[in-house]
């Protein structure tokens, strides 16, 4: 790496200070790390790659792309019910990476470790010629048999969604030049949204015996309610009336109704989805209050199979885009995941 400390500097100085709190990491100075399971807890691991010019621009400020790298993964373990406590990293420098930049990319790593209060226990570091590639494994803990699954849900549970739905999408396009209409603190908002999501770690954990089924949404809405109900053997209609949206997703919808495809199917929401029975409202909603944090229904799920979207008198609502697919959407990276 021209310019850049060497492997061995960049680990010692950079991010050895983000395992301290772990013994288990060994200062990141042996060949591995070591790990006790939570004494009466199971493990719950999820693993995330991102690459420069598919999931974030190369010019990204470098702590946001270790921030969101951070937060993508956690936001897996949040929707698992999952108490986040461990990450590691493996990282593809390209050769021309500089100093500030890898000071600046650790800096954004310590500062969600202590946000997030997760220890780095280890990872890899190469250079490459190809574009920089992130991938980083997360470790958090449940109850045994306790964790939120895809396949839990239940014929008459309602659907909900925590925070808004669409910024991120619609960040996205603001941030390469569309929504001209929206004002200067909503494109920010929505921008915001884009580079930095908020995983619902405060959230999670509290639905654990209070949801049947949980996900995050990360590639759209549609898709990925779909993916509930088909693992759950089960129909879920999603009622757009119900949808949170945000002032600024509000003022894009407004000025560009066909914007309602980008907030059904776009994606990097990173919102938590789950089930639970109307029974459990009250403790979902004493849950959000709690955590200051939105948490909607959306629609529910009954027998059948597929996604249906509706408006308030059960009409069906046409949706153009129905989600995010690397290998169909892109064309140019066929096999990142
Ligand atoms: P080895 O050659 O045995 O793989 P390394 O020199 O690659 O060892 O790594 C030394 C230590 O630094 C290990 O504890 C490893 O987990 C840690 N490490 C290397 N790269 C990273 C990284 N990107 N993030 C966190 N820890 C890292
Ligand atoms: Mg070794």
């Amino acid at each position: 790496m021209s310019g850049a400390p060497d492997e061995f500097a960049l680990i010692a100085e950079l991010f050895a200070p983000l395992s301290a709190s772990y013994p288990g990491a060994l200062g990141l100075t042996d060949d591995a790390a070591l790990m006790d399971v939570p004494p009466g807890r199971q493990l719950v691991l999820t693993m995330d790659s991102m690459v420069a010019g598919v999931h974030f621009f190369a010019d990204d400020p470098p702590d946001l792309i270790a921030r969101k790298l951070i937060r993508v993964n956690l936001s897996d373990l949040s929707a698992k019910g999952a108490q986040p406590f461990a990450i590691m990293l493996s990282a593809a420098f390209p050769h021309a990476t500089q100093a500030d930049w890898l000071r600046r990319f650790a800096h954004g790593l310590a500062e969600d470790c202590r946000a997030f209060t997760v220890a780095l226990i280890g990872g890899d570091t190469v250079s490459t010629p190809g574009p920089l590639t992130l991938t980083l494994t997360a470790f958090g803990h449940v109850g045994p048999g306790q964790a939120l699954l895809r396949s839990g849900a239940v014929a008459g549970d309602q659907i909900w969604l925590s925070g808004t739905l669409g910024d991120a999408a619609l960040g996205l396009i603001a941030r390469q030049g569309g929504l001209p209409h929206l004002s200067m603190p909503h494109r920010d908002h929505l921008i915001a949204r884009y580079l930095l999501p908020e995983p619902r770690v405060a959230i999670g954990p509290g639905l654990i015996g209070v949801a049947h089924a949980g996900m995050d949404v990360s590639d759209g809405l549609i898709q990925d309610v779909g993916h509930m109900a088909r693992q759950s053997g089960l129909a879920a209609e999603i009622r757009v009336d119900l949808l949170p949206l945000s002032a600024p997703a509000r003022a894009a919808l407004a000025a560009d109704n066909s914007r309602l495809a980008t907030i059904l199917g776009g994606g990097d929401d990173y919102e938590l989805l789950f089930t639970a029975p109307p029974s459990q409202a009250d403790v979902v909603h004493r849950l959000a209050a709690r955590a200051g944090i939105a948490l909607t229904v959306i629609g529910g799920m009954g027998a059948g199979q597929g996604v249906r979207v509706v408006d308030r008198d059960g009409n069906a609502v046409a949706v153009a885009h129905e989600g995010w697919r690397h290998f169909t959407d892109t064309g140019e990276e066929p096999w990142s995941g």
